[in-house]
């Protein structure tokens, strides 16, 4: 048995279902929820995302992995309310995204992996909810930099210290080739490793990864968005190549955010799209529900058991 934790205890891995390994609930501004707490209507967040995980779970899944950091506004105590609101299970991540916060400038690659080690073991902040996976962010635009190699590594160190594994942001996507390359200079064994944002065409680039032996995390599935016919056909090819159980895919939808408006909340859950409208469109492209089931349900649960099923 290996179990996974979750935002309200350890589940088995076989409890997981269909899981959505690169989903955001509630994003917000580092650190404003405590110094302007009137700006935000906690209850009414809460009552949004719970609505939009509801959809997903007669959608049919089981479980979201938030990939939210602290400098993305993590908030553990309202996943815990979601959760238990919506019936999905909700997993949290420790790590941190692009916006480092100073403190890290000064920290050493140590200290920085016993604070995600921390997260992990023991819980995050002044909780006994544990992080179940690391997230780590980079893109050319920022680049990777002394501070960013350092939390990359630290990252690197935490996932093989916890056996938790590591999810990442790339843009564009090749940011993830060096990504590898600095987790394989820590030796992280590649099973706890995923490159993430891989909505891609380009099956070479994909390959390369799934033949490291991480997985690949195909996570930006959107209805409306364009590149997803290509993205689609590299799946397809992906599959008949037996990679099938290592192609987690997922949206990384954000219902709620403070510095961005949002649409009035109707219509179907962006969470509810690759398990109804992607999984047809596999299907059409004759990808066997088997394959699909693997991304969708096998390749959650064996990356987030860190890669020990
Ligand atoms: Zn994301």
């Amino acid at each position: 048995m290996t179990v996974v934790q979750t935002v309200t205890g350890p589940i088995d891995h076989t409890a997981l279902g269909v899981t959505l390994c690169h989903e955001h609930l509630a994003l917000m501004s580092p650190a404003l929820p405590h110094q302007y707490p009137w700006l935000y209507d906690r209850a009414a967040i809460v009552e949004h995302v719970s609505a939009e995980l509801v959809q997903a779970r007669e959608a049919g899944v089981g479980t979201i992995v938030d990939v939210s950091p602290p400098d993305l506004g993590r908030d553990v105590r309202l996943y815990e309310q979601m959760s238990r609101r919506s019936g999905v299970a909700i997993i949290a991540c420790t790590g941190i995204w692009m916006d480092i916060p100073r403190w890290f400038s000064s920290a050493s690659t140590n200290e920085i992996a016993d604070v995600f080690i921390r997260e992990i073991e023991v819980g995050i902040a002044d909780t006994e909810i544990r992080a179940g996976v690391i997230k780590v962010a980079n893109s050319r635009a920022v680049g990777i930099g002394e501070v960013q190699e350092r939390v990359l590594r630290a990252a690197g160190r935490a996932a093989t210290h916890t056996g938790v594994p590591v999810t990442t942001h790339t843009s564009p996507y090749d940011v993830g080739l060096e990504q590898m390359r600095i987790f394989d200079d820590e030796g992280v064994p590649p099973h706890l490793t995923a490159i993430g944002h891989a909505l891609t065409g380009d099956v070479d680039y994909l390959g390369r990864v799934l033949e490291s032996g991480r997985y690949v995390s195909i996570d930006q599935f959107k209805p409306g968005r364009g590149g997803e016919d290509e993205a689609l056909a590299a799946i397809a090819t992906l599959c008949a190549e037996g990679y099938s159980s290592r192609i987690p895919l997922s949206h990384d939808h954000v219902p709620e955010w403070d510095w961005r408006p949002h649409p009035p909340h109707e219509g179907v859950s962006t969470y509810c799209y690759v398990p109804t409208e992607i999984r047809s469109r596999l299907i059409a492209l004759g990808v066997s529900s088997e394959a699909i089931d693997d991304m969708l349900i096998a390749a959650p649960a064996s990356f987030l058991s860190g890669g020990r099923l």
